[in-house]
């Protein structure tokens, strides 16, 4: 297990003791794809028929089918049986652990629109309860104190994204066939968490991991692809270079903490229900628990819950599982 104190110092090591994917490795296999997060983002939308994914999202036949298998065997989906023209068909509902990816695509929401600048803005994040236009505030749950990476400390457990530990489940996509609709187009954010690789770089750029060699040594990465998402984090602004050919976050990729603890919270409760070790955890340093993320509304200071969040493009219903 390899320790950090929240500032970039390892603290302890040891070797994982169980062997296979842990709790966060296996999550990036689920989540950590764009079209996997457009389709959960449109069904918190109410979209729940393959006709209504096809229609919003642009998507191909092929892509579609595998990304609504995928979600259903994971269990973020569940199939329902309907009849259309009197023809058996099924249309897919939210789960329980589907509908708890509502913070870390809240967090998602929140970053890209304060962080990443766009022709056409993303809609407003309301909150239902105080009706205001706001923003989040990340706080933690436990002891409801406000807190960001240089707060916590993180235990890792192994590679948490191996060279060969996780077969790719999907295509990477093909860039430029995404929808373009102002809801779908997250670019900053899809090179953080619309593949594994982006999202396991940032989780070590937040411990504090500054060089090419530690990136190399801690994430079992091809120095090919690590080269490619470090040039890609610096031409978003995420981290800048340091004279000593180090790599420093900036402002904007300390607030993608929100995204990252979101993923790491989901990881460690779902994944850890079905056997898979944990192998990252991070800790709030004050109250010396494991961090789960509480969402405040920065306009009147309350927590978000799931359906007190007004959806971007605002249907006049919270979506119900
Ligand atoms: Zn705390
Ligand atoms: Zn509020």
């Amino acid at each position: 297990m390899v320790k950090w104190n929240g500032v970039g110092e390892r603290v302890e090591r040891e070797e994982m003791s169980s062997g296979g994917m842990g709790t966060v490795g296996r999550t990036l296999g689920v989540l950590a794809d764009t079209w996997t997060l457009l389709i959960l983002q449109r069904a918190f939308l109410g979209v729940r028929r393959y006709a209504g994914w096809r229609e919003t999202l642009n998507i191909s036949d092929a892509t579609l089918t595998a990304r609504l298998r995928s979600l259903t065997e994971d269990g973020l989906l569940q199939t329902r049986p309907y009849r259309e023209g009197g023809r058996p068909r099924l249309e897919y509902r939210l789960t329980e652990r589907g509908l708890d990816t509502w913070r870390l695509l809240l967090a998602t929401w929140a970053w890209e629109r304060s962080w990443v600048p766009r022709e056409v803005p993303l809609p407003d994040i309301v909150h239902r309860e105080c009706g205001r236009a706001t923003d989040v505030v990340l706080c933690c749950a436990q002891c409801g104190a406000p807190v960001g990476p240089q707060d916590t400390s993180v235990s890792i457990r192994g590679a948490v994204a191996g060279r060969g530990g996780l077969a790719r489940v999907h295509p990477r996509r093909t860039r430029g066939r995404l929808p373009e609709d102002p809801l779908s187009l997250l670019p900053g954010s899809m090179e953080i968490i619309g593949d594994r690789w982006g999202a396991t770089v940032l989780g070590a750029c937040l411990v504090g991991v500054r060089t090419f060699t530690d990136f190399e040594a801690q994430l079992s990465i091809s120095p090919e692809v690590l080269t490619d998402r470090l040039r890609r984090f610096v031409e978003l602004g995420i981290v800048v270079r340091t004279g000593d050919a180090g790599y420093r976050l900036t402002d904007k990729g300390r607030a993608a903490f929100g995204i990252h603890a979101c993923l790491v919270e989901w990881a460690n409760r779902w994944q850890a229900a079905d056997g898979a070790p944990v192998d990252l955890e991070i800790r709030h340093r004050a109250c010396d628990h494991p961090l789960r993320l509480q969402l405040n509304c920065s306009g009147c200071g309350v927590a978000f819950t799931r359906t007190a969040v007004a959806p971007p493009s605002a249907p006049s219903r919270a979506v119900a599982p």
